[in-house]
């Protein structure tokens, strides 16, 4: 990095990292973008170097300015972020090599302002049969589909809420598996409700009318029946998936009795929204919103100094809020005065999202469908702890849940189950205090914390010389 220039890291190489970088690179800093991704673009635009299905991907003319837009960034790809320091300045410590290799190499990079942009993880909620062979979150499916072209099963069932069921369902439809339907939780009144109001605002946003409108012209061409007010509330299957029940639920998502139909299929894609990547944003000490996002401002300022927050850690809205929000934390890194015309576009894109975002929250998780749950459901996959166990132990603390039954201790670190548990159980479950932020090996860890890769001073003192003993 140069001596005099703003030295700035970027956490997260999606679209909302990517502006980051090429806004504060064009505002003349120095930029280090770090993703733990094999390439730059995150959740959005996957590439495999071999496959690139352009039916699948879009707004690539978009991606390929933000690449030249971040050409003079030092990128560095299969990069773990695994521990963040704030100060003056703020550290970032990371492992890079692939995460299964043997050997990673240590870095850490100082900066005078951090952007986090972590994304998010897919939600999947519980379904008695869900751990069976040929079920995924709708974002693995579309993940696989999108860098691999490829489809899971032959005849799939897309089921969950919100949006961002009909792009998996489309990709898996381009890529010529069957779609058996598409199961949306909200139903239709609710979607009326929530989606006709103040449709002027929409307007904005018509951008995203036209990729609904894909969406669902390629279900009318396909004759694939989009279900609303409906889940699916069983998956059945011996070695792996043969069918699933679909059953009607009621405003709260309590499965009504009685209107059970089966749908026979070989895969199922299973999407409930997502949950915010909010890992280093909390090591940080960053505020934390009560519905658990990172707290911004206006220019994306977190409630730290020096660092700023951008894409869906921040709040659910799509690629092109984060492109937005992307773009002004950059900026703002850069410490380019607010005035400054470049922010022009950007606030107003994201001004445009953001009404587009508030609608979401017609497809959020109600409190109900823990009713589909048996005693018998999985709930913490990692450790095999079923719903029973979790029922047992209700008394107990948030520690004393997680050490008695390990929910959440096993390797996704509660990220999956958490938030499930927390259903199930009424109460935070204390997932938002483990900020563990990518899995480090002891071995790597001893590396690190060694003597010679320890602050001079800090090794002094560890190792006082022999002559001063
Ligand atoms: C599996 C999945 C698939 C999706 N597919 C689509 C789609 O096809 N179409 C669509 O419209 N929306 C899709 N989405 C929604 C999507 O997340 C957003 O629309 C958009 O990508 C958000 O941009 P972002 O920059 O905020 O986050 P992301 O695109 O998620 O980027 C965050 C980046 O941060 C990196 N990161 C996180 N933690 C660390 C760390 N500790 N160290 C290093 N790097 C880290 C991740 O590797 C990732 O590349 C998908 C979401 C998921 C979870």
């Amino acid at each position: 990095m140069s001596g005099t220039a703003r030295r700035i890291v970027v956490i997260g190489a999606g679209p909302a990292g990517l502006a980051a970088a090429a806004a504060a690179a064009g505002a003349g800093a120095d930029v280090v973008l770090v993703d733990e991704g094999e390439r730059v673009g995150g959740q959005f635009w996957r590439h495999h170097p071999g496959f690139t299905d352009p039916r699948l991907q879009h707004q690539l003319g978009r991606f390929g300015a933000l690449q030249a837009g971040i050409a003079g960034v030092r990128v560095l790809s299969s990069a773990s972020v695994w521990r963040v320091e704030h100060g003056a300045p703020s550290r970032v410590h990371l492992l890079i090599g692939p995460a299964d290799a043997a050997e990673r190499r240590g870095e850490t990079l100082e900066a005078d302002a951090v952007v986090l942009a972590t994304g998010a993880h897919d939600r999947v909620l519980p379904v008695p049969g869900w751990t069976l062979p040929g079920v995924t979150s709708a974002g693995a499916a579309q993940a696989l589909a999108k860098r691999d072209g490829l489809t899971l099963g032959t005849r799939t069932v897309v089921a969950g809420a919100g949006p961002f069921l009909l792009p998996v369902a489309q990709s898996v439809s381009l890529l010529g598996g069957e779609v058996a339907e598409v199961v949306e939780a909200a139903s239709v009144r609710t979607l009326v409700t929530g989606w006709g109001a103040r449709p002027w605002q929409l307007t904005a946003a018509a951008g995203k009318a036209g990729e609904l409108g894909s969406y669902l012209g390629s279900l009318a061409r396909h004759r694939t029946p989009y279900r609303f007010g409906s889940a699916v509330t069983r998956i059945h299957g011996t070695s792996s998936v043969e069918a699933v029940t679909v059953q009607r639920i009621d405003a709260s998502w309590r499965p009504v009795p009685g209107t059970e139909r089966t749908v026979e299929c070989d895969a199922v894609a299973l999407g409930h929204g997502f949950t915010p990547r909010l890992e280093a944003a909390i090591q940080f000490g960053c505020r934390i919103t009560p519905a658990r996002f990172v707290e911004v401002d206006s220019q994306q300022r977190t409630s730290v100094a020096g660092v700023h927050a951008a894409g869906e850690i921040t709040g659910i809205g799509g690629a092109d809020a984060a492109l937005a929000e992307g773009e002004i934390a950059g900026l703002a890194a850069a410490r380019v005065p607010v005035a400054d015309l470049r922010y022009r576009a950007p606030l107003a894109a994201r001004r445009r999202m953001r009404a587009f975002a508030a609608r979401l929250e017609v497809h959020g998780i109600r409190p109900g469908w823990t009713g589909w749950l048996d005693a018998d459901t999985i709930v913490c996959r990692c450790e095999s702890v079923r719903k029973a166990t979790i029922d047992e132990y209700a008394g107990a603390s948030s520690r004393g849940m997680r050490l008695a039954t390990r929910a959440g201790l096993g390797a996704c670190q509660g990220r999956t189950c958490g938030r499930s548990v927390e259903d199930i159980l009424g109460t935070p479950f204390g997932v938002d205090r483990r900020p563990v932020l990518s899995s480090v090996r002891i071995g790597e860890l001893a590396a690190h914390c060694s003597p010679a890769a320890l602050e001079p001073e800090v090794a002094a003192s560890a190792h006082p010389p022999q002559e001063k003993r």
